[in-house]
Protein backbone atom coordinates (compact mmCIF):
# COMPACT_ATOMS: atom_id res chain seq x y z
CA UNK A 1 0.00 0.00 0.00
CA UNK A 2 1.35 3.33 -0.95
CA UNK A 3 2.28 4.97 2.51
CA UNK A 4 0.31 8.45 1.16
CA UNK A 5 -3.03 6.23 0.69
CA UNK A 6 -4.98 7.99 3.26
CA UNK A 7 -6.91 4.42 5.13
CA UNK A 8 -10.11 4.98 6.36
CA UNK A 9 -10.99 1.57 7.46
CA UNK A 10 -9.85 -0.76 10.41
CA UNK A 11 -9.50 -3.52 8.57
CA UNK A 12 -7.87 -2.00 5.24
CA UNK A 13 -4.85 -1.06 7.98
CA UNK A 14 -4.90 -4.23 9.85
CA UNK A 15 -4.61 -5.95 6.20
CA UNK A 16 -1.89 -3.47 4.66
CA UNK A 17 -0.68 -1.26 7.57
CA UNK A 18 3.23 -2.37 8.43
CA UNK A 19 3.53 -4.29 5.17
CA UNK A 20 6.52 -3.50 2.73
CA UNK A 21 7.58 -4.39 -0.80
CA UNK A 22 9.51 -7.12 -0.37
CA UNK A 23 12.71 -7.14 -2.50
CA UNK A 24 11.84 -10.30 -4.49
CA UNK A 25 8.57 -9.34 -4.58
CA UNK A 26 6.98 -12.33 -2.80
CA UNK A 27 2.96 -11.25 -2.42
CA UNK A 28 3.41 -11.89 1.44
CA UNK A 29 6.13 -11.14 3.89
CA UNK A 30 8.02 -14.36 3.71
CA UNK A 31 9.46 -15.92 7.18
CA UNK A 32 13.47 -14.49 7.14
CA UNK A 33 14.74 -17.81 8.90
CA UNK A 34 18.14 -15.66 9.44
CA UNK A 35 19.78 -15.15 12.32
CA UNK A 36 22.30 -12.40 10.90
CA UNK A 37 22.61 -10.46 7.94
CA UNK A 38 25.52 -9.91 6.00
CA UNK A 39 27.65 -6.90 4.92
CA UNK A 40 29.24 -5.94 1.33
CA UNK A 41 32.43 -4.40 3.12
CA UNK A 42 33.61 -3.92 6.68
CA UNK A 43 32.89 -0.41 6.30
CA UNK A 44 29.24 -1.22 5.44
CA UNK A 45 29.29 -3.70 8.86
CA UNK A 46 31.00 -0.39 10.79
CA UNK A 47 28.39 1.66 9.61
CA UNK A 48 25.20 -0.89 10.73
CA UNK A 49 26.44 -0.88 14.26
CA UNK A 50 27.31 2.37 14.56
CA UNK A 51 23.68 3.51 13.25
CA UNK A 52 24.52 5.18 10.67
CA UNK A 53 23.31 3.23 7.90
CA UNK A 54 19.66 1.16 8.69
CA UNK A 55 19.85 -2.02 8.29
CA UNK A 56 19.61 -5.66 10.05
CA UNK A 57 22.31 -6.60 11.92
CA UNK A 58 21.49 -9.89 14.00
CA UNK A 59 18.12 -10.99 14.71
CA UNK A 60 18.21 -10.79 18.42
CA UNK A 61 17.79 -7.42 17.65
CA UNK A 62 15.71 -6.92 14.62
CA UNK A 63 14.05 -9.06 11.44
CA UNK A 64 11.99 -8.08 8.60
CA UNK A 65 9.07 -10.29 9.27
CA UNK A 66 9.04 -9.58 13.17
CA UNK A 67 9.39 -5.98 11.83
CA UNK A 68 6.07 -5.91 9.68
CA UNK A 69 4.24 -7.25 13.07
CA UNK A 70 5.41 -4.77 15.46
CA UNK A 71 4.50 -2.04 12.47
CA UNK A 72 0.81 -3.26 11.96
CA UNK A 73 0.17 -3.61 15.48
CA UNK A 74 1.41 0.10 16.18
CA UNK A 75 -0.51 1.55 13.25
CA UNK A 76 -3.74 -0.54 15.14
CA UNK A 77 -2.77 1.03 18.83
CA UNK A 78 -2.53 4.52 16.61
CA UNK A 79 -5.53 4.39 14.23
CA UNK A 80 -7.10 7.90 14.27
CA UNK A 81 -5.13 9.59 17.14
CA UNK A 82 -3.42 12.52 17.02
CA UNK A 83 -0.41 14.14 19.26
CA UNK A 84 -0.65 17.22 21.34
CA UNK A 85 0.40 19.02 18.01
CA UNK A 86 -2.53 17.62 15.97
CA UNK A 87 0.22 15.51 14.32
CA UNK A 88 -1.13 11.63 14.25
CA UNK A 89 -0.07 9.84 17.31
CA UNK A 90 3.17 7.72 16.73
CA UNK A 91 4.18 4.68 18.73
CA UNK A 92 6.57 2.14 18.26
CA UNK A 93 6.15 -1.65 19.42
CA UNK A 94 8.71 -3.93 19.72
CA UNK A 95 7.52 -8.02 19.77
CA UNK A 96 8.83 -10.44 22.07
CA UNK A 97 8.58 -14.00 23.00
CA UNK A 98 5.53 -13.79 24.89
CA UNK A 99 3.26 -11.08 26.86
CA UNK A 100 4.96 -12.26 30.09
CA UNK A 101 8.67 -11.07 28.35
CA UNK A 102 6.86 -8.12 26.98
CA UNK A 103 5.84 -7.02 30.35
CA UNK A 104 9.24 -7.94 31.94
CA UNK A 105 10.95 -5.73 29.26
CA UNK A 106 8.60 -2.97 30.45
CA UNK A 107 9.40 -3.70 34.19
CA UNK A 108 12.89 -3.71 33.67
CA UNK A 109 13.10 -0.79 31.63
CA UNK A 110 11.49 1.85 33.16
CA UNK A 111 11.65 1.36 36.77
CA UNK A 112 14.83 1.47 39.26
CA UNK A 113 15.12 0.61 42.68
CA UNK A 114 12.51 2.17 44.92
CA UNK A 115 10.21 2.60 42.78
CA UNK A 116 6.70 1.61 43.41
CA UNK A 117 3.52 0.05 41.21
CA UNK A 118 0.43 0.73 41.83
CA UNK A 119 -2.00 -1.71 40.42
CA UNK A 120 -5.62 -3.36 40.38
CA UNK A 121 -6.21 -6.93 42.30
CA UNK A 122 -8.08 -8.32 39.23
CA UNK A 123 -4.59 -9.13 36.95
CA UNK A 124 -3.37 -11.98 35.02
CA UNK A 125 -1.41 -14.70 37.35
CA UNK A 126 1.89 -14.47 35.74
CA UNK A 127 1.59 -10.37 36.04
CA UNK A 128 0.63 -10.81 39.66
CA UNK A 129 3.29 -12.87 40.64
CA UNK A 130 5.97 -10.92 38.75
CA UNK A 131 5.14 -7.82 41.08
CA UNK A 132 4.49 -9.94 43.89
CA UNK A 133 7.58 -12.34 44.00
CA UNK A 134 9.99 -11.06 41.27
CA UNK A 135 10.10 -7.00 41.41
CA UNK A 136 10.47 -7.42 45.46
CA UNK A 137 13.87 -8.64 45.66
CA UNK A 138 14.88 -5.63 43.18
CA UNK A 139 13.27 -3.17 45.59
CA UNK A 140 10.65 -2.50 43.54
CA UNK A 141 7.22 -3.11 45.62
CA UNK A 142 3.91 -3.38 44.68
CA UNK A 143 0.51 -1.91 45.78
CA UNK A 144 -2.85 -3.19 44.85
CA UNK A 145 -5.84 -1.97 45.57
CA UNK A 146 -9.01 -1.30 43.86
CA UNK A 147 -8.26 0.92 41.12
CA UNK A 148 -12.25 0.95 40.38
CA UNK A 149 -12.51 3.52 43.01
CA UNK A 150 -10.76 6.47 41.88
CA UNK A 151 -11.23 8.33 45.55
CA UNK A 152 -8.54 4.99 46.67
CA UNK A 153 -6.26 5.57 43.86
CA UNK A 154 -5.89 9.32 44.35
CA UNK A 155 -5.08 8.56 48.28
CA UNK A 156 -2.32 5.59 47.50
CA UNK A 157 -0.60 8.15 44.72
CA UNK A 158 -0.78 10.86 47.28
CA UNK A 159 0.75 8.90 49.67
CA UNK A 160 3.85 8.96 47.41
CA UNK A 161 6.35 6.97 45.66
CA UNK A 162 4.31 5.39 42.84
CA UNK A 163 6.12 5.92 39.95
CA UNK A 164 3.62 3.49 37.72
CA UNK A 165 0.15 2.40 37.81
CA UNK A 166 -0.45 -0.76 36.00
CA UNK A 167 -3.83 -1.21 34.07
CA UNK A 168 -5.27 -4.26 32.81
CA UNK A 169 -8.67 -3.72 31.62
CA UNK A 170 -11.07 -6.28 31.23
CA UNK A 171 -9.26 -8.30 33.68
CA UNK A 172 -9.12 -11.35 34.15
CA UNK A 173 -11.17 -14.13 34.75
CA UNK A 174 -13.68 -11.62 36.78
CA UNK A 175 -13.78 -9.10 33.91
CA UNK A 176 -13.51 -6.26 35.86
CA UNK A 177 -12.76 -2.99 33.97
CA UNK A 178 -10.78 0.49 35.29
CA UNK A 179 -12.05 4.00 34.10
CA UNK A 180 -8.75 4.59 31.55
CA UNK A 181 -9.67 8.00 31.23
CA UNK A 182 -10.19 9.11 35.04
CA UNK A 183 -6.64 7.04 35.89
CA UNK A 184 -4.55 8.33 33.37
CA UNK A 185 -5.89 11.59 33.83
CA UNK A 186 -4.51 11.44 37.58
CA UNK A 187 -1.37 9.94 36.74
CA UNK A 188 -0.51 12.37 34.64
CA UNK A 189 -1.23 15.52 37.34
CA UNK A 190 1.09 12.87 39.32
CA UNK A 191 3.64 12.38 36.92
CA UNK A 192 3.31 8.21 36.75
CA UNK A 193 3.88 6.39 34.36
CA UNK A 194 0.84 5.00 32.82
CA UNK A 195 1.03 1.29 31.40
CA UNK A 196 -2.22 -0.67 30.29
CA UNK A 197 -2.61 -4.32 29.13
CA UNK A 198 -4.79 -4.66 26.30
CA UNK A 199 -5.03 -8.34 25.68
CA UNK A 200 -8.59 -8.80 26.37
CA UNK A 201 -9.89 -5.87 24.15
CA UNK A 202 -7.51 -5.82 21.33
CA UNK A 203 -6.95 -2.37 19.65
CA UNK A 204 -10.13 -2.73 17.95
CA UNK A 205 -12.20 -2.60 20.72
CA UNK A 206 -9.87 -0.29 22.89
CA UNK A 207 -7.22 1.86 22.33
CA UNK A 208 -5.48 3.05 25.66
CA UNK A 209 -3.04 5.72 23.87
CA UNK A 210 -6.34 7.56 23.30
CA UNK A 211 -6.40 8.39 27.23
CA UNK A 212 -2.82 9.31 27.48
CA UNK A 213 -1.45 5.60 28.55
CA UNK A 214 2.60 5.80 28.02
CA UNK A 215 2.93 2.29 27.16
CA UNK A 216 0.06 -0.97 25.80
CA UNK A 217 1.11 -4.38 26.11
CA UNK A 218 -0.63 -7.69 24.83
CA UNK A 219 0.25 -11.08 25.00
CA UNK A 220 -0.37 -11.34 21.32
CA UNK A 221 -0.50 -15.35 22.24
CA UNK A 222 -4.71 -14.44 22.07
CA UNK A 223 -7.09 -12.83 19.83
CA UNK A 224 -4.25 -10.65 17.80
CA UNK A 225 -2.67 -14.52 16.72
CA UNK A 226 -6.60 -15.57 16.54
CA UNK A 227 -5.56 -19.03 16.00
CA UNK A 228 -3.81 -20.83 19.31
CA UNK A 229 -0.73 -20.91 16.62
CA UNK A 230 1.86 -18.73 18.68
CA UNK A 231 3.26 -17.55 22.13
CA UNK A 232 3.98 -13.91 21.50
CA UNK A 233 3.83 -10.60 23.41
CA UNK A 234 4.23 -6.79 22.37
CA UNK A 235 5.39 -3.74 24.03
CA UNK A 236 3.91 -0.92 22.58
CA UNK A 237 5.48 2.89 23.62
CA UNK A 238 4.47 6.40 22.50
CA UNK A 239 7.86 7.65 23.92
CA UNK A 240 9.56 7.53 20.24
CA UNK A 241 12.82 7.98 22.02
CA UNK A 242 12.47 6.16 25.17
CA UNK A 243 11.50 2.89 23.19
CA UNK A 244 13.94 3.19 20.84
CA UNK A 245 17.08 4.12 23.93
CA UNK A 246 16.52 2.28 26.51
CA UNK A 247 13.21 0.15 25.87
CA UNK A 248 15.06 -1.32 23.19
CA UNK A 249 18.64 -1.81 24.72
CA UNK A 250 16.59 -3.84 27.93
CA UNK A 251 15.01 -5.94 25.17
CA UNK A 252 18.06 -6.81 23.53
CA UNK A 253 19.37 -7.61 26.46
CA UNK A 254 17.27 -9.47 28.22
CA UNK A 255 16.88 -11.54 24.80
CA UNK A 256 13.19 -12.25 25.09
CA UNK A 257 12.62 -11.59 20.91
CA UNK A 258 9.79 -12.96 18.85
CA UNK A 259 11.06 -15.38 16.03
CA UNK A 260 9.96 -14.60 12.57
CA UNK A 261 7.45 -17.75 12.08
CA UNK A 262 5.43 -16.85 15.04
CA UNK A 263 5.60 -13.23 13.74
CA UNK A 264 4.27 -14.48 10.44
CA UNK A 265 1.42 -16.16 12.00
CA UNK A 266 0.78 -12.91 14.22
CA UNK A 267 0.80 -11.57 11.10
CA UNK A 268 -1.93 -13.15 8.97
CA UNK A 269 -4.22 -13.69 12.56
CA UNK A 270 -4.48 -9.94 12.41
CA UNK A 271 -5.78 -9.18 9.35
CA UNK A 272 -8.95 -10.56 10.19
CA UNK A 273 -9.18 -9.64 13.96
CA UNK A 274 -12.29 -6.89 13.25
CA UNK A 275 -14.22 -9.89 11.30
CA UNK A 276 -13.38 -12.19 14.61
CA UNK A 277 -13.69 -9.40 17.48
CA UNK A 278 -17.39 -8.64 15.96
CA UNK A 279 -18.53 -12.74 16.01
CA UNK A 280 -16.97 -13.11 19.38
CA UNK A 281 -18.81 -10.01 20.51
CA UNK A 282 -22.24 -10.78 19.41
CA UNK A 283 -22.18 -14.92 20.13
CA UNK A 284 -21.08 -13.55 23.88
CA UNK A 285 -23.70 -11.46 24.23
CA UNK A 286 -25.81 -14.11 22.99
CA UNK A 287 -23.94 -16.56 25.48
CA UNK A 288 -24.09 -14.05 28.18
CA UNK A 289 -28.01 -13.94 28.26
CA UNK A 290 -28.38 -17.54 27.86
CA UNK A 291 -27.01 -18.31 31.45
CA UNK A 292 -28.11 -15.16 32.49
CA UNK A 293 -31.63 -17.24 32.16
CA UNK A 294 -30.35 -20.78 33.58
CA UNK A 295 -31.28 -21.68 36.50
CA UNK A 296 -27.89 -23.42 37.47
CA UNK A 297 -26.18 -20.04 36.99
CA UNK A 298 -25.57 -17.65 39.72
CA UNK A 299 -23.97 -14.83 38.67
CA UNK A 300 -22.34 -13.88 35.00
CA UNK A 301 -19.56 -11.77 34.48
CA UNK A 302 -20.10 -10.04 31.12
CA UNK A 303 -19.76 -6.05 30.45
CA UNK A 304 -21.99 -6.48 27.99
CA UNK A 305 -24.73 -7.32 30.41
CA UNK A 306 -26.14 -3.82 32.40
CA UNK A 307 -26.05 -6.10 35.60
CA UNK A 308 -22.08 -6.10 35.37
CA UNK A 309 -20.75 -3.28 38.07
CA UNK A 310 -18.36 -1.90 35.39
CA UNK A 311 -20.51 -1.78 32.52
CA UNK A 312 -21.12 1.88 31.97
CA UNK A 313 -16.90 2.08 32.21
CA UNK A 314 -16.30 -0.67 29.66
CA UNK A 315 -18.81 1.12 27.49
CA UNK A 316 -17.46 4.45 27.63
CA UNK A 317 -14.01 3.20 26.68
CA UNK A 318 -14.58 0.04 24.74
CA UNK A 319 -15.88 -0.48 21.14
CA UNK A 320 -18.17 -3.36 22.10
CA UNK A 321 -18.08 -5.70 25.31
CA UNK A 322 -15.82 -7.99 24.13
CA UNK A 323 -15.49 -11.91 24.03
CA UNK A 324 -15.12 -13.16 27.45
CA UNK A 325 -16.85 -13.71 30.64
CA UNK A 326 -17.34 -15.76 33.25
CA UNK A 327 -20.21 -17.49 35.26
CA UNK A 328 -20.52 -19.08 38.53
CA UNK A 329 -22.26 -22.29 38.81
CA UNK A 330 -24.43 -22.71 41.92
CA UNK A 331 -23.05 -25.89 43.44
CA UNK A 332 -19.58 -24.79 44.08
CA UNK A 333 -16.36 -27.27 42.84
CA UNK A 334 -18.00 -30.46 42.37
CA UNK A 335 -20.63 -28.40 39.85
CA UNK A 336 -17.83 -26.74 38.06
CA UNK A 337 -16.04 -29.96 37.68
CA UNK A 338 -19.21 -32.07 36.23
CA UNK A 339 -19.65 -28.97 34.17
CA UNK A 340 -16.71 -29.03 32.65
CA UNK A 341 -16.67 -32.58 32.23
CA UNK A 342 -19.68 -32.77 30.08
CA UNK A 343 -18.31 -30.26 27.39
CA UNK A 344 -18.96 -31.94 23.93
CA UNK A 345 -17.86 -29.32 21.52
CA UNK A 346 -16.13 -26.32 23.22
CA UNK A 347 -12.70 -26.69 24.77
CA UNK A 348 -11.47 -27.34 28.04
CA UNK A 349 -8.63 -25.09 27.99
CA UNK A 350 -6.82 -22.04 29.77
CA UNK A 351 -5.74 -19.43 27.35
CA UNK A 352 -8.73 -17.68 25.23
CA UNK A 353 -8.92 -15.71 21.96
CA UNK A 354 -8.98 -18.05 19.51
CA UNK A 355 -11.96 -19.16 17.17
CA UNK A 356 -13.04 -21.93 19.16
CA UNK A 357 -14.64 -21.48 22.37
CA UNK A 358 -12.37 -21.98 25.37
CA UNK A 359 -13.71 -22.91 28.85
CA UNK A 360 -11.87 -22.84 32.13
CA UNK A 361 -12.41 -23.64 35.49
CA UNK A 362 -9.51 -21.79 37.68
CA UNK A 363 -10.76 -23.03 40.87
CA UNK A 364 -9.50 -26.38 39.65
CA UNK A 365 -7.19 -25.55 37.02
CA UNK A 366 -5.10 -22.14 36.87
CA UNK A 367 -5.98 -21.07 40.56
CA UNK A 368 -5.93 -24.56 42.22
CA UNK A 369 -2.57 -23.65 44.02
CA UNK A 370 -4.19 -20.21 45.35
CA UNK A 371 -5.47 -21.06 48.85
CA UNK A 372 -9.69 -20.73 48.93
CA UNK A 373 -9.56 -17.43 51.32
CA UNK A 374 -7.90 -15.42 48.65
CA UNK A 375 -9.12 -17.12 45.43
CA UNK A 376 -12.56 -15.83 46.86
CA UNK A 377 -11.00 -12.23 47.59
CA UNK A 378 -10.54 -11.95 44.17
CA UNK A 379 -14.31 -13.10 42.97
CA UNK A 380 -12.30 -16.54 42.10
CA UNK A 381 -15.16 -18.80 43.58
CA UNK A 382 -15.38 -22.78 43.36
CA UNK A 383 -18.26 -22.54 40.51
CA UNK A 384 -16.73 -19.97 38.73
CA UNK A 385 -16.20 -20.94 35.22
CA UNK A 386 -14.46 -18.81 32.62
CA UNK A 387 -15.23 -18.44 28.71
CA UNK A 388 -13.34 -17.23 25.35
CA UNK A 389 -16.65 -16.99 23.40
CA UNK A 390 -15.79 -18.36 20.01
CA UNK A 391 -17.17 -17.79 16.28
CA UNK A 392 -18.84 -21.01 16.13
CA UNK A 393 -22.33 -20.44 15.33
CA UNK A 394 -23.75 -19.26 17.98
CA UNK A 395 -27.04 -22.09 18.83
CA UNK A 396 -23.89 -24.83 18.83
CA UNK A 397 -22.36 -22.76 21.39
CA UNK A 398 -25.25 -22.82 23.11
CA UNK A 399 -26.66 -25.87 22.99
CA UNK A 400 -23.51 -27.67 24.20
CA UNK A 401 -24.11 -25.22 27.37
CA UNK A 402 -27.23 -26.20 27.59
CA UNK A 403 -26.68 -30.12 27.51
CA UNK A 404 -23.62 -29.72 30.12
CA UNK A 405 -25.38 -26.82 32.85
CA UNK A 406 -27.22 -29.34 35.34
CA UNK A 407 -30.85 -29.20 34.71
N1 LIG B 1 -1.81 -10.60 29.97
C1 LIG B 1 -2.98 -11.25 29.97
C2 LIG B 1 -4.23 -10.46 30.16
C3 LIG B 1 -3.03 -12.63 29.81
O1 LIG B 1 -4.22 -13.27 29.84
C4 LIG B 1 -1.80 -13.33 29.64
C5 LIG B 1 -1.79 -14.80 29.47
O2 LIG B 1 -2.79 -15.47 29.61
C6 LIG B 1 -0.61 -12.61 29.65
C7 LIG B 1 -0.63 -11.25 29.80
C8 LIG B 1 0.72 -13.32 29.48
O3 LIG B 1 0.88 -13.64 28.13
P1 LIG B 1 1.76 -14.89 27.58
O4 LIG B 1 1.10 -16.14 28.06
O5 LIG B 1 1.73 -14.70 26.11
O6 LIG B 1 3.13 -14.71 28.17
Amino acid sequence: MNKDFPVSGWTSLAVHGGHKKDPTYAHQVPIYASSTYVYDTAEQGMRRFSGQEEGYIYSRWGNPTISEAEEKISALETFGLFDQNGSPLQAKGILHSSGMAAISTLMMAVLKPGDKILTHFSLYGGTDELVQKILPPLNIKTEIIDLRDIGKAESAIKAGGIRMLYLETPANPTIQCVDLEALCKLAKQHKIIVACDNTFATPFLQQPFRYGADFIVHSTTKFLNGHGTAIGGILLGRDIELIKGQVTKVHRLLGGNANPFDSFLLIQGIKTLELRMERHCANAMEVAHFLERNKAVGKVNYVGLESHPDHKVAMKQMRRPGGMLSFELKNGLQAGIDFMNKLMMCVRTVSLGTCDTLLSHPASMSHAGVPKEQRQKYGITDGLIRMNVGIENVQDIIADLQQALPS
